[in-house]
C-alpha cells in the first residue's frame, strides 16, 4: 500500500515537472516572438538603406570567369552582419568564385543554411576550414553528425526551430514544411522586405505568406531556388499570380526555379524581373 502510494506521488511529481517545462518554453516563445514585432516596428530610419547581394554560387551563368554549378548561395553585405547565406555543394568551387569576386572568407561573420541538401550545404567544410570563429544557422532538425562536425571546425551554431532574429534588420523564417524541412532568410529594408530562399521546398507562396506574417511589411523581392522545375505550366501560373497578389515588388528566381517558371514570371514582372545567375551583384538601386 505504501510502496504504491510513494508511486503514484512520484508519478504526480513527474506531470508536474514536464508541465512546468513546457509552459516556461511556450512563454519563453512567445516574448520572443513579441520582441520581434516591436523591433520591426521601429522607424525607417533604423532599416537597411543600401545592401548588396553577391550571387557566389549558382548553375545559372552570368559571368564567364565563374564557374556556374548546381547549388545556391549569395552573399548578403550592408547589414549588421556579412551574411553567406547557403554554401552551394562543392567547396572548392565556392572559395575559386569569391575568390574571383573578391571576396574574403574573413569578411563573412554568420553563415545561414536553408535546409540539409547538399547542394546548399557542401560549401560549408571548405568555407569553415578558410575562418573559424563563424556562427552557423542550422536547422534544429540536422542531423546530430553534421552540426557536430560544423563545431569541430571551430564555428558555433545556432539551431534554429521557430524564427530567429540573426542580425539588426535580418531574421530567418524559422523551419518551414514537413517533408523537405527548409528556412528563409528575411531582410527588412527601408522599402521593404527581401526574402531569400534556397529551395524553397515548403513552397514559395508559404514562404512568401509567413514572411509577411512575421515582419508586417510589404515586400520588396523575393530572390533564390524556387524549387519549380517539375511543374507544370498551370500550376506554375497559379503560383505567379499568387506571388502577384502578394504585392512582391521585384522577383529574381534562380537555381531550382526552371526555365518554365522563369520565362513565366519574366512574362509577369517584365522590368521588374531581375535576371540572376552566379556573379549577379543585387543593389538597393535595381530595386527602385
Ligand atoms: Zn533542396
Ligand atoms: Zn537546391
Amino acid at each position: 500500500m505504501a510502496r504504491s502510494t510513494t508511486f503514484i506521488i512520484l508519478i504526480l511529481l513527474a506531470v508536474g515537472v514536464v508541465l512546468w517545462v513546457t509552459i516556461s518554453l511556450t512563454s519563453e516563445r512567445s516574448r520572443k516572438e513579441q520582441i520581434m514585432h516591436a523591433e520591426s516596428e521601429r522607424p525607417s530610419a533604423h532599416l537597411i538603406a543600401s545592401l548588396d547581394m553577391v550571387i557566389v554560387y549558382d548553375n545559372n551563368p552570368h559571368r564567364e570567369d565563374l564557374e556556374p554549378a548546381w547549388g545556391f548561395a549569395c552573399l548578403v553585405r550592408g547589414s549588421e552582419k556579412t551574411i553567406l547565406f547557403d554554401t552551394g555543394g562543392d567547396g572548392s568551387i565556392l572559395l575559386a568564385n569569391m575568390k574571383e569576386l573578391g571576396i574574403d572568407p574573413d569578411e563573412i561573420e554568420v553563415v545561414v543554411l536553408s535546409h540539409i541538401h547538399e547542394d546548399h550545404t557542401g560549401g560549408l567544410r571548405a568555407l569553415l576550414d578558410e575562418k573559424s570563429g563563424m556562427t552557423v544557422y542550422s536547422l534544429a532538425s540536422f542531423p546530430r553528425r553534421f552540426k557536430a562536425d560544423v563545431e569541430t571546425r571551430g564555428a558555433s551554431i545556432v539551431e534554429v526551430d521557430r524564427h530567429a532574429k540573426i542580425c539588426e534588420n535580418v531574421y530567418s523564417t524559422g523551419e518551414l514544411g514537413t517533408r523537405v524541412k527548409e528556412q528563409a532568410l528575411i531582410i527588412h529594408t527601408a522599402r521593404g522586405l527581401i526574402v531569400m530562399t534556397g529551395c524553397a521546398h515548403p513552397g514559395i507562396v508559404h514562404v512568401v505568406e509567413r514572411a509577411k506574417d512575421l515582419i508586417g511589411e510589404d515586400v520588396l523581392l523575393v530572390i533564390g531556388g524556387f524549387h519549380l522545375g517539375p511543374a507544370s505550366s498551370a500550376e506554375i501560373e497559379g503560383i505567379v499570380a499568387s506571388i502577384r497578389e502578394l504585392g512582391v515588388r521585384y522577383i529574381a528566381p534562380c537555381h531550382c526555379s526552371g526555365d518554365a517558371a522563369r520565362e513565366l514570371f519574366h512574362d509577369e514582372y517584365e522590368e521588374n524581373y531581375i535576371e540572376v545567375g552566379v556573379g549577379s551583384i543585387i543593389t538597393m538601386e535595381d530595386l527602385s
